[in-house]
C-alpha cells in the first residue's frame, strides 16, 4: 500500500507527538496544553482552515482535495482527553501531570488524526473535502454531543463520520468492527421510595418502605429475564441500597436504591426504562409508597451504520490483509460518546488492535503501542480516499 509506505516514513515524526501529548494529559473539556500543541501541529502541516474553541477546547480542520466535483464531505473525528489515573506504565515519557493520565491511548487517536492530516494535505488524492474533528471530554463529558450540538455536521455539510479506538487483546495493527451496536448505552437510575416510619414491633402502623424495595428489586429482574428477547443484550444492576434507619427496631422512613442499565440497541434502550417505570411504580402504589424515579440517559447505543461497516472493512483489509479484520466482532458494554455523531450522520466505529499482550484501557500500566500507527493512520486517511475517489 503506498499509503502505509508514506506513514512508515512519518512514523517516528508522529510517535514524537504522541509521546508529547503523553507527558501533558489533561482532563474533560480543560485541555489547554493538549489544543494548543495539536493547533499548532496543524497550523504547521497546513490545513485549509482551522476553527478553534469548537466545544470550548476542541477544534475542526479543513482539508480540500485536488479537486471538489463530489462535493462530497468526509469527517474524521479523535478523542483528546485523558483520565483521573496515577500513571504507574513503566515508559521514559510518563505523565508530568500529577493524578492524571492517557490512559486510554487518547494520545494515540489524537497524534494518528495529526499524521493522517499530515498526509492528506501533502497529498491530497481526493475529490472534495475531509473535515478532522479534535474533541474534548470523551471520558463522560459528552465532549462528542456537545460538538453536534453546536452544529459542526451541518456548518461543514460532513456527509459520513469514521473514528478508530485502540483495542488491548487484538493484534497489533488487526481491526476489528460489527455493523449495528457496537458499544453500550450507559444509563443511570436513582429510585426514592418513601413510606411511613414506625416501630419494628407495629409495623401495621408503618408503611414499610424496605418490603416495596425488595419487591421493586425481585419485579426488576424480569425485565432482562422476560421482557427483552433473550437473543438481545441487557444489564440491568442495582448497585446501591440504602435506608434513612438507625436501629433494628425502627421501620425506616425511606429507602434509596441506585444502579447502571447497559442496552445495545436502541429498542431494548427504550424497552428497558419504559419497564423500569411501570414496575416501580406500579409496585409502590400496590405498596401504598410514594416512589421518586430519575432515570438518566448517558452516552446512546453506539451504532454502526450498514453500508459505511462495509467501507471501513474494505479499507481495513486492503491495509491489514482480510485474515487481519474480524468484520463481525463481539460488542462491548463499554460506553462512547462517537456514538451521538454517529446518531447525527451515517458512518462507523472500529476498534485497531495495540497488541494482544499489555494492560486494558483504564488501567495505571496500560501504554499505547506505538507500533500500530502506521495502520490507524492509514485507515484514517484511507477512508477519506476511498469515500472521494480522486476525479
Ligand atoms: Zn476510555
Ligand atoms: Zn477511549
Amino acid at each position: 500500500m503506498p499509503i502505509h509506505n508514506r506513514f512508515a516514513d512519518l512514523h517516528s515524526e508522529i510517535t514524537g507527538w504522541r509521546r508529547h501529548l503523553h507527558t501533558i494529559p489533561e482532563l474533560n473539556f480543560d485541555l489547554p496544553k493538549t489544543a494548543a500543541f495539536v493547533e499548532q501541529r496543524l497550523r504547521e502541516i497546513g490545513v485549509d482552515a482551522l476553527e478553534t474553541g469548537v466545544a470550548q477546547t476542541g477544534m475542526v480542520a479543513v482539508i480540500k482535495g485536488k479537486s471538489d466535483t463530489s462535493g462530497r464531505v468526509i469527517g474524521l473525528r479523535a478523542d483528546m482527553d485523558a483520565l483521573p489515573i496515577h500513571e504507574i506504565a513503566d515508559v521514559d515519557y510518563k505523565s508530568t501531570h500529577a493524578g492524571a493520565m492517557h490512559a486510554c491511548g487518547h494520545d494515540g487517536h489524537t497524534a494518528m488524526l495529526l499524521g493522517a492530516a499530515k498526509y492528506l494535505v501533502e497529498t491530497r488524492n481526493f475529490d472534495g473535502t475531509a473535515v478532522l474533528f479534535f474533541q474534548p471530554a470523551e471520558e463522560g463529558g459528552g465532549g462528542g454531543k456537545v460538538m453536534v450540538d453546536e452544529g459542526v455536521m451541518e456548518r461543514y455539510n460532513v456527509d459520513e463520520v469514521y473514528g478508530l479506538h485502540n483495542m488491548p487483546g487484538g493484534a497489533a495493527g488487526s481491526f476489528a468492527i460489527r455493523k449495528g451496536g457496537l458499544m453500550a448505552a450507559t444509563d443511570l437510575v436513582e429510585i426514592k421510595i418513601t413510606g411511613k416510619g414506625g416501630h419494628g414491633a407495629m409495623p401495621h402502623s408503618a408503611i414499610d418502605p424496605n418490603i416495596t424495595a425488595a419487591h421493586i428489586l425481585l419485579a426488576l429482574q424480569s425485565i432482562t429475564s422476560r421482557n427483552v428477547d433473550p437473543l438481545q443484550s441487557a444489564v440491568l444492576s442495582i448497585c446501591m441500597m440504602s435506608n434513612d434507619s438507625a436501629a433494628f427496631n425502627v421501620i425506616p422512613q425511606t429507602v434509596n436504591l441506585c444502579g447502571t442499565v447497559r442496552t445495545l440497541s436502541p429498542e431494548v434502550r427504550d424497552l428497558v426504562e419504559a419497564r423500569l417505570i411501570k414496575l416501580v411504580s406500579s409496585t409502590a402504589d400496590a405498596f401504598e409508597c410514594a416512589v421518586e424515579i430519575n432515570y438518566e440517559r448517558g452516552y446512546p447505543v453506539t451504532v454502526n451504520h450498514d453500508a459505511q461497516t462495509d467501507f471501513a472493512v474494505d479499507v481495513a483489509c486492503a491495509i491489514a490483509g482480510v485474515g487481519n479484520v474480524d468484520p463481525d466482532t463481539a460488542p462491548m458494554m463499554a460506553g462512547e460518546d462517537f456514538s451521538y455523531m454517529l446518531e447525527a450522520r451515517p458512518g462507523a466505529y472500529i476498534f485497531l488492535g495495540n497488541g494482544e499482550n499489555g494492560a486494558m484501557v483504564h488501567h495505571p500500566e496500560y501504554v499505547f503501542n506505538d507500533d500500530i500507527i502506521p495502520a490507524g493512520c492509514s485507515w484514517l486517511a484511507g477512508m477519506v480516499e476511498a469515500r472521494m475517489p480522486a476525479a
